[in-house]
């Protein structure tokens, strides 16, 4: 028998939370996010989940190809674009859209003589400032690649689409897109998820989805999105390997963190910041226990700091759990956003980080 830990890939899950992208935004196109092996998900998951999406975005021309090798014949968009010049090539003979966000990108295209012209998503820096042009260099570059037989669409990213009152808004941001684009036609892109959920006088043709997808909340709040018919698609698994009857007063793991108020019960699971499980956990993060109570289990806390392989829980609330009960780190009944509160991040950092160590099987 191997390690019991697992993360099953929900494939129905995946189509379901795409369907929903669709409900929310049905005049756009969609590019699913599938950056960061598809938010920890891996490619082939999402490939098989979300093969109705009108195109995937991703950052690297490797992932590309591998999309290309398994079939995919839809749209694929770089989304920060060629790191470096000598990819152009490949990014022809791959038919990728390209992000331009810089003067550098322009000029290479300039340089290059290409067989069909490109699909480019060029990008304006519109207050978040990371990637892209500011207005005024924004229309030199879009007359730029046009000149040279581009293809074009507008695009910039929103920096707080999940928040109120935080500076830039994405009204202002959108005031800013739309001035600086007037009698540029082309096709828009603005939307992240947050967007999509939120603002959705803010979309564009093409909405660019990611962590919604995966099911899990832009705002790192599993409250923020318990209500907007998403379903989880990763379920990390994994079982109880050994138990600790611990006397009041005994403490558990590294540091004894976690000390016994009285006599108790604690489960060591087979799952560990190795894995891919927050360190910083603290106590209370809720876990999914199967106590053996016709499949419905019990939220038990942790108890005691996460170590590299294991983690213990309290099984005060599971007197039938036992060695080889199932447990669920985070899926559907246990909310990823809710051990990354509890880890002071957010349900995106958990999920990309999931370990490469652990097995993936698409369900
Ligand atoms: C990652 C990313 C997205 C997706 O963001 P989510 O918050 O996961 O929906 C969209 N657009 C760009 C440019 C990105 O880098």
């Amino acid at each position: 028998m191997n390690r019991p830990i697992l993360a099953s890939i929900h494939t129905e899950a995946f189509q379901h939370n795409l369907n929903r992208v669709r409900e929310l935004a049905p005049e756009s196109k969609i590019w699913a996010v599938i950056k960061s092996r598809a938010y920890g998900h891996t490619f082939e998951a999402a490939l098989n989940g979300l093969a109705s999406t009108d195109g995937f975005a991703l950052l690297n021309m490797q992932n590309a190809a591998r999309l290309r090798e398994q079939g995919w014949q839809g749209r694929i968009l770089l989304l920060e674009g060629l790191f470096h010049e000598d990819e152009l090539a490949l990014a022809e003979k791959l038919s990728c859209d390209l992000v331009v966000h810089c003067e550098a990108q322009v000029e290479w295209l300039e340089k290059y003589s290409s067989h069909k012209p490109f699909n480019v998503f060029l990008k304006m820096n519109t207050g978040m400032n990371r990637l892209g042009f500011k207005p005024d260099a924004y229309r030199t570059a879009f007359h730029r690649l046009h000149a040279i037989g581009c293809k074009m669409h507008h695009m910039t990213h929103f920096a707080n689409a999940d928040q109120v009152d935080r500076l830039p808004t994405v009204g202002s941001q959108v005031e800013l897109f739309d001035d600086a684009i007037k009698g540029l036609d082309a096709p828009t892109s603005l939307a992240n998820s947050a967007a999509i959920l939120w603002h959705r006088n803010a979309l564009g043709d093409w909405v660019r989805p990611g962590i919604m997808l995966y099911g899990a909340s832009p705002t790192g709040l599993y409250s923020d999105i318990k209500n907007a018919h998403l379903r989880a698609v990763m379920q990390l698994q994994s079982e109880i390997i050994d138990i600790q009857e611990l006397q009041k007063g005994d403490r558990v793991g590294y540091g004894g963190r976690f000390e016994a108020p009285e006599a108790m019960r604690i489960g060591i699971v087979a799952c560990g910041y190795a894995d891919g499980y927050p360190r910083h956990a603290k106590d209370g993060t809720p876990v999914w226990v199967d106590d053996g109570n016709k499949g419905e289990g019990v939220i038990c806390p942790i108890a005691g700091r996460v170590s590299m392989d294991m983690l213990s829980v309290d099984l005060r609330n599971a007197p039938n759990a036992n060695i080889g009960s199932v447990v669920e780190l985070w899926g559907d009944r246990v909310a990823v956003d809710d051990v990354a509160q509890m880890s002071d991040t957010i349900g995106y950092e958990l999920l990309c980080a999931l370990a490469p160590r652990v097995p993936v099987i698409v369900k």
